[in-house]
């Protein structure tokens, strides 16, 4: 069997040299040649521009990526981020990070990820406009947009806003083209989005979180009981993905007690309610100063607050190899992408912390992403077919089962008995079961694998099993 020998945690590896060091840890664990693994670690394309945009009266030279990880499966995926530490490794990073996280969720796209190089606060809605429809016909130009080809989707620093004028950026260039709203997703659902895809990566990480903490047998490991009920979570960062996370957490019982964002942070350990501190901070402008709960003055610092659950869901590098040993929670879910450093990752290891990998646990976006794709292709809203079918027969079979006892349920049961699926019970229940089913895949890997390995070892054999067959399937050309 080939072996592939990783290098020894140190510090200063780049983001993407991170991805390819846990990638190497867990190859020797796969059965493929170094040549296969070599073609799978590697950025297939990788395309560098630079365009001007006209902001005021003066014209900005424009930085901005699009990498295409992998094309061993077409469309490649994978968001744009806006962001002043955009760089090409860091879009590597992320765009070889969606080829697994789509592997590990079986949805049957290569990896990309795209970047500009602008902090979106300094500009007008209007500039950023210009901005993002030049990105997207510079994307067009050189054919790395297309339903088939590669669709992008929001990241950090986007929404559905920018998607929206990309998509008809893209449908302009391409007159005609019956599929042209396939050519990105998480678009607004007036332009062919789908319902619960803005809230689909917070969603998913509390379902995978929520299937992680049911598992009794690895909660007694490290002395917690199972259930999201009552465990005490700390999230870093309110944005798309940290919000909706924290909201499903705390609408399910759980106690936030730490909460962070760039301006610092707020601990309470009998618990924040998300809600209001959102409107705390909409109306005062920043987190700090919420009653009842302690001021911690950085971000950084609330990460080493006690907790039960840490879900770090900003940006990449927070945990580190100088805070990880102050960590005191015993589950780290990563929703956002890179947020251990390799040297947090060995050190939290070695603390018995069970560290559930981005790959898997921020994969609902593109989850959703991939049923918004489907959507669009088939031009029809899920559940038009079947939402009055069902509910005439939940009828029926009510009516039946009432005249058959002769007893009648309650106006709540009846309302949820009878109710047909609309498109966002659809999505939501597409999303749990992925989330459900992908997580048992890797804890099958770690078992199978024996001790003194990781999650994020055993999420990547997997994913490096899925993508290798299909490069085995494809045939390599002589
Ligand atoms: N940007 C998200 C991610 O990192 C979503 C990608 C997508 O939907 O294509 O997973």
């Amino acid at each position: 069997m080939e072996t592939v020998t990783a290098k020894p945690a140190q510090a200063h590896y780049s983001f993407f040299q991170g991805v390819e060091r846990s990638f190497d840890l867990a190859a020797k664990y796969t059965r493929f040649e170094s040549g296969i693994l070599e073609q799978i670690k590697a950025c297939n394309s990788v395309y560098q521009m630079k365009f001007p945009v006209r902001i005021g009266d003066k014209i900005e030279v424009i930085e901005a990526y699009r990498v295409q990880h992998s094309h061993h499966k077409l469309p490649c995926k994978g968001g744009i981020r806006y962001s002043m530490d955009v760089n090409q490794d860091e879009v590597m990073a992320l765009a070889s990070l969606m080829t697994y996280k789509c592997a590990i969720v079986n949805v049957p796209f290569g990896g990309a990820k795209g970047g500009i190089k602008i902090n979106p606060k300094q500009y007008t809605a209007f500039e950023l406009e210009k901005i993002t429809r030049r990105y997207a016909s510079e994307l067009v130009k050189k054919n790395f947009i297309g339903p088939g080809i590669d669709v992008p989707a929001p990241d950090y620093g986007t929404g559905a806003r920018e998607m929206s004028w990309i998509v008809d950026t893209y449908a302009s260039l391409k007159p005609g083209e019956v599929d042209a709203q396939a050519c990105v997703t998480g678009k607004p659902v007036t332009q062919g989005g789908v319902r619960g895809r803005t809230e689909a990566t917070g969603l998913g990480v509390y379902y995978g979180i929520k299937e992680v903490c049911d598992v009794a047998e690895d909660m007694k490991k490290i002395g917690l009981t199972t259930g999201i009920e009552g465990k005490r979570v700390i999230i870093q960062g309110l944005g798309n993905v940290g919000y909706h996370a924290a909201k499903y957490f705390f609408d399910n019982g759980a106690i936030i007690v730490g909460l962070a964002e760039h301006e610092g942070g707020l601990y309470n350990e009998k618990g924040l309610d998300i809600y209001k501190v959102v409107e705390h901070r909409k109306s005062t402008g920043h987190i700090q100063n919420f009653p009842g709960a302690k001021n911690v003055p950085t971000s950084a610092d609330v990460l080493e607050m006690p907790c039960d659950i840490l879900i770090p869901a900003a940006l990449e590098n927070v945990i580190n190899g100088s805070n990880a040993a102050r960590i005191q929670a015993k589950i780290i879910g990563e929703a956002a992408n890179g947020p251990l450093t390799p040297e947090a990752d060995e050190i939290l290891n070695q603390k018995g912390v069970i560290v559930v990998p981005d790959m898997y646990l921020n994969a609902g976006g593109v989850t959703v992403s991939y049923f918004e794709w489907l959507k669009n292709l088939s031009h029809v809203r899920f559940g038009r077919m079947d939402k009055r079918f069902s509910e005439n027969q939940n009828t029926f079979l009510l009516k039946s089962v009432e005249h058959l006892t002769g007893k009648s349920v309650g106006d709540t049961e009846r309302s949820l008995i009878l109710h047909g699926p609309d498109e966002v019970d659809l999505v939501y229940s597409g999303l749990e079961d992925t989330m459900i089913g992908s997580y048992h895949e890797i804890r099958e890997a770690l078992l199978s694998i024996g001790s003194g390995v990781n999650m994020r070892t055993a999420a990547f054999t997997v994913a490096i099993n899925k993508v290798g067959v299909a490069y085995e399937e494809l045939g390599i050309f002589p």
